[in-house]
């Protein structure tokens, strides 16, 4: 069908308050968050703004009739180009569909719309003192839906682990508009083993399979009492290997943060006055709980760490954590200002390895800056082997971005030579799918037969994943 025909029938159907079609509105979603879309933006026929369950069937039939693709957006938050029209077709922007339909606090769980954003929900929740754990570092950008899609965590995933673990059930509208629940139809329950797992299914298909358009949710008590560890070391390798001795002490932290070198050179230029203690690596503990707990858990970080880091500190004096914490918020800022007139880019950027390789990657990491001519800063969610990867380059300068493309690919490829993934959070999109079959082998055949059960005709957010 004609772009103009597909503008036209949609606004038929929906009205103007629901539909862009002008070119500097379909503009704003030709991109994402992400370096390769802002390379390559690319513009949808057309932009649906549902604010029902209704729209998005009407538009769903539509699009299945005439064989348009669909695209599934929440705020554009994506490192992956995973929202963007890349195959063109109508994006349905989702972001305004931000309804808290309830929260039953007796069940510990709430219901929601997938437009919320993951910051309002918890200043929600917290009024019931709870609180929805997975912490993106967009918390107070990124939508629920865009959550489930891409099955986001931070850096407390090493103890509250990803969204996939408190998503108790989903409502989808598939690509021909019929609607399922997963997860029952009517159930309330939080433990609940019957059926194949669609809701798990769901979760990080990146908008392949179909839209999200409600969520039922678990909550988690939230915790009284919060501690910091900041620990100083001389040798990269006893940093991993500290984190090691502190899960076999049998202590679980709610977050380990690690800065190298190149994160904290980039700190202390970005704002001398945090000054952090010149070293190999950084480490930072959190811990939470009650307080007894938190108190006992880092005189044990203290004592353990300690047989192996220059120096540890330990505070639960607000301020106090705070300084400490200082350094590791602004690092993602930081590694952007590394170079005068440079700017970080969003490529390569979340490679997850094993524990005990995290050592050797970050070298590995540092070896392929210096090969390519790229300066490049380090830092992670060690806990969980979760390396951010930060190279700085001029984006206006394309013999740098063919540098930096070569990189990212290396980046990519040393965390599946490490036994490790491609993405330890962001998912897959558009930027990372030719390492499906590096990383999953035949279970790709797999992953394409599931996803024609659900979307036979191929128009559910096509050129992602794999
Ligand atoms: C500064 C910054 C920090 C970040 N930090 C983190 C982090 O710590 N951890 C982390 O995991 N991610 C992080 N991200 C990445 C991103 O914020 C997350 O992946 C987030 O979950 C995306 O949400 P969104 O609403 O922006 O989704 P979008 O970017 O709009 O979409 C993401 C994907 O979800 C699909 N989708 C969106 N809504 C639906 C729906 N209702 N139904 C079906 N499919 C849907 C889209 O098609 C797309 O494939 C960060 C991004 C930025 C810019």
């Amino acid at each position: 069908m004609d772009n103009i025909v597909i503008k036209k029938e949609l606004l038929k159907m929906l009205g103007k308050e629901k539909v862009l079609t002008e070119d500097l509105d379909l503009m704003y979603y030709s991109y994402d968050s992400s370096f390769l879309t802002k390379l390559e933006p690319s513009n949808p026929y057309a932009v649906v703004i549902p604010r029902s369950t209704e729209d998005l069937q009407k538009v769903m039939r539509f699009a299945y009739e005439n064989n348009i693709n669909i695209i599934p957006r929440g705020a554009g938050t994506g490192e992956t180009g995973g929202c963007i029209a890349v195959k063109g077709g109508i994006v349905l922007d989702l972001s305004n569909w931000d309804e808290i339909i309830e929260i039953d606090a007796s069940n510990m769980q709430v219901i929601l719309r997938p437009g919320v954003i993951h910051a309002e929900l918890n200043k929600e929740l917290a009024k019931y003192n709870l609180f929805f754990p997975p912490d993106p570092g967009s918390s107070l950008m990124c939508t629920v839906g865009g959550m489930v899609a891409n099955n986001a965590s931070g850096l407390r995933a090493v103890k509250y682990g990803c969204t996939e673990q408190y998503i108790l059930g989903l409502e989808v509208v598939l690509p021909n508009g019929d609607i399922i629940t997963t997860g029952g139809i009517k159930a309330k329950c939080i433990k609940n083993v019957s059926g194949l797992n669609l809701t798990k299914l769901m979760i990080g298909s990146e908008g392949v399979l179909g839209i999200v358009s409600k969520i039922r949710l678990r909550c988690w008590p939230k915790p009284k009492a919060r501690g910091i560890a900041m620990a100083v070391f001389d040798d990269l390798d006893q940093a991993p290997a500290a984190v090691l001795d502190i899960y076999q002490a049998g202590i679980l932290p709610s977050g380990i943060e690690i800065l190298d070198s190149s994160a904290i050179q980039a700190v202390n230029q970005f704002k001398p006055e945090i000054n952090l203690p010149d070293a190999e690596a950084i480490l930072l503990f959190e811990v939470d709980g009650n307080p007894p707990s938190v108190e006992y858990e880092g005189n044990v970080i203290k004592e353990v760490v300690g047989k192996r880091a220059r120096n540890v500190e330990w505070a639960t004096d607000p301020k106090r954590m705070a300084e400490l914490w200082e350094g590791r918020s602004v690092t993602a800022t930081a590694a952007a200002r590394v170079r005068p007139g440079a700017s970080r880019v969003f490529a390569g950027e979340d490679i997850s390895v094993p524990l005990a390789k995290v050592a050797d990657t970050l070298r590995a990491i540092r070896a392929l800056g210096d090969k390519y001519g790229i300066k490049v800063v380090n830092y992670g969610h060690i806990g969980d082997g979760n390396v951010h990867t930060a190279p700085v380059i001029n984006p206006e300068d394309p013999a740098e971005i063919e540098q930096v493309l070569k990189l990212v690919h290396d980046i990519h490829l040393l965390a599946i030579e490490m036994e490790g993934s491609t993405t330890g959070e962001h998912g897959v999109g558009a930027v990372r799918r030719q390492y499906a079959r590096l990383e999953h082998g035949n279970a790709v055949d797999i992953m394409e037969g599931i996803k024609k059960v659900f979307d036979d005709k191929g128009i559910m957010n096509p050129g992602k994943l794999f």
